[in-house]
């Protein structure tokens, strides 16, 4: 009899939270329930942030607030478990908080994305960004087309069609996969000067980052990028694509001037920002601070975004993504992989502090669109390792080894921490040498890579515990985590279309 009661209520409980549960899966329930932090909640200056989940009762909804008006797409690119992993401890260290937390994982909405592309199962960032952007799977290398080529809507386009501002900001080329398939379409990603051309039509209202190259004349000579490099011409005929953006109404920055107008610069309502500020890629995090660089972090280019978008009473997409993660760890690069990881952490930061303030109007989705380098923490790391490298293996470390081994050994010592070497070490080290030396390589040990810096990168992350499979990307799923406006809809395992056609449907809400 007992039993038969206790099943009763146990079956009673159940019906009501299945109610709950549908309510909100049918977009019927208020926009602070469940997995919305409280409008009381404020982030800490501090990195340690808590959520506090006391239940409140949510304020009364008028028809207006039943869209969300700002919406933030997060993605680390090639950014894992085993990144954020990577991350949050590498952080508890610096911080000496061995509670600390990365911004992004304090997201009440804790989800699960599966990558695989239309032709693959390990996707690329063209396809992936595609099934985000758009909600279709399509095959690996193209943007916002369908794999028989047909133009697939994005959800910047339907933010237009809805009245809303839109803007997309990376650390890498804006011309580059992520970005792209968010604002043109294109049959192949390897075609970034055409892709350039087609942002001007794209009518994305805040566009920053890298790829100066493929906006400027061919004739072009002028000033430095924010790595201190001269600025170049990828470009083969002599259209002036900073000239035309000017021309069709945008604010216009170039280069390492640019980058110094842009901290100035206080965007006026209704304006639109076209920002190239490097070559192709801003500098790694790792690099940028070392060496001093006059270079802007993905968090002050994230505040500027949002100050110069926020004026639209519509609202906004803002498309934000930590693309050098990616590129650290193609080279299992685990010191930059770490501080590209916090960096885009800080710009999620950034949109969480503007959420804390619009927190029945905002919803922030943070994401991947694949892991790369197939990362993991060994028992007991020691990422204190990781305190010795002063160098990004892309940017600086690939280029030391000029034939001269006693510099090589040096700069190893100085950059990485390296500076006495086991015999197994000096092993490694010789061997890869002796590859460089007679322009070889071994494609299993370094890949396409440099063999003396990624030999030299590969200790250390075994001295700190830091394991790879891969030199590419993997088909793991990636961790999904979100905050805000009917967040509570991300929950649980998604396709990467799946994420996309929800997107797509808040978005295309009727808007009062
Ligand atoms: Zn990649």
């Amino acid at each position: 009899m007992k039993k038969n009661i206790l099943a009763l209520a146990l079956i009673l409980a159940l019906l009501a939270g299945a109610v709950l549960l549908l309510s909100n899966i049918e977009g019927r329930a208020p926009a602070s329930a469940a997995a919305s932090a409280p409008s009381s909640f404020q982030p800490s200056a501090d990195r340690g942030i808590s959520l506090a989940v006391e239940t409140q009762t949510p304020p009364a909804q008028t028809e207006s607030e039943k869209t969300p008006r700002y919406i933030f797409v997060m993605i680390g690119d090639g950014m894992g478990k085993g990144q954020r992993g990577l991350a949050r401890e590498y952080l508890k260290l610096k911080t000496g908080d061995k509670s600390a937390e990365l911004a992004m994982d304090t997201l009440p909405v804790k989800g699960e994305v599966s990558t695989a592309s239309a032709n693959s199962n390990v996707t690329d960032s063209a396809a992936s960004g595609t099934a985000l952007s758009t909600g279709c799977k399509t095959n690996n290398g193209m943007l916002a087309v369908s794999p028989d080529g047909e133009k697939l809507e994005t959800i910047m386009e339907k933010a237009k069609e809805q009245g809303m501002s839109t803007g997309v900001i990376t650390t890498t080329s804006v011309t580059d996969a992520t970005p792209a398939a968010f604002c043109v379409h294109c049959d192949s990603r390897a075609l970034e000067n055409d892709i350039a051309e087609a942002y001007l039509k794209s009518g994305i209202d805040f566009i920053a980052g890298g790829g100066a190259c493929h906006f400027l004349p061919a004739s072009y000579s002028g000033g430095d990028d924010t790595w201190g490099d001269p600025l170049y011409s990828a470009r083969t005929d002599s259209r002036d694509l900073f000239g035309e953006f000017a021309g069709e109404g945008y604010k216009t920055f170039c280069g390492a001037e640019g980058w110094r107008e842009f901290k100035e610069y206080g965007p006026a309502p209704g304006s639109k920002v076209f920002a190239a500020f490097s070559n192709i890629s801003l500098p790694f995090e790792l690099d940028r601070i070392n060496e001093g660089m006059d270079s802007p972090t993905l968090s002050q280019i994230t505040q500027k975004a949002i100050s110069s978008l926020e004026s639209d009473p519509d609202g906004f997409v803002l498309m934000v993504e930590g693309a050098r993660i990616d590129h650290a760890c193609h080279y299992n690069d685990a010191a930059s992989a770490a501080y590209e990881t916090l960096a885009f952490d800080d710009a999620v930061k950034t949109a969480y502090d503007f959420y804390a303030q619009h927190p029945e109007e905002t919803l922030i989705l943070v994401t991947a669109d694949h892991e790369t380098g197939g990362l993991g923490l060994k028992s007991d790391p020691d990422l204190s390792v990781l305190d010795g490298v002063r160098v990004s293996v892309q940017g600086r470390l690939k280029f030391a080894y000029n034939g001269d081994r006693a510099a090589f050994y040096k700069y190893i010592s100085d950059n990485l921490g390296l500076k006495s070497l086991s015999a197994s070490e000096k092993k490694k080290i010789k061997t890869a040498l002796d590859f460089a030396d007679k322009k070889k390589t071994d494609r299993n040990l370094y890949s396409s890579y440099d063999p003396p810096a990624i030999a030299a990168c590969g200790i250390v992350s075994d001295r700190a515990g830091i394991g790879w499979t891969a030199f590419s990307h993997t088909g793991t799923n990636v961790p999904l985590t979100a905050a805000g406006w009917e967040s509570a809809r991300f929950s649980g395992l998604h396709g990467n279309d799946g994420i996309g056609r929800l997107l797509f449907e808040i978005v295309g809400l009727k808007r009062e």
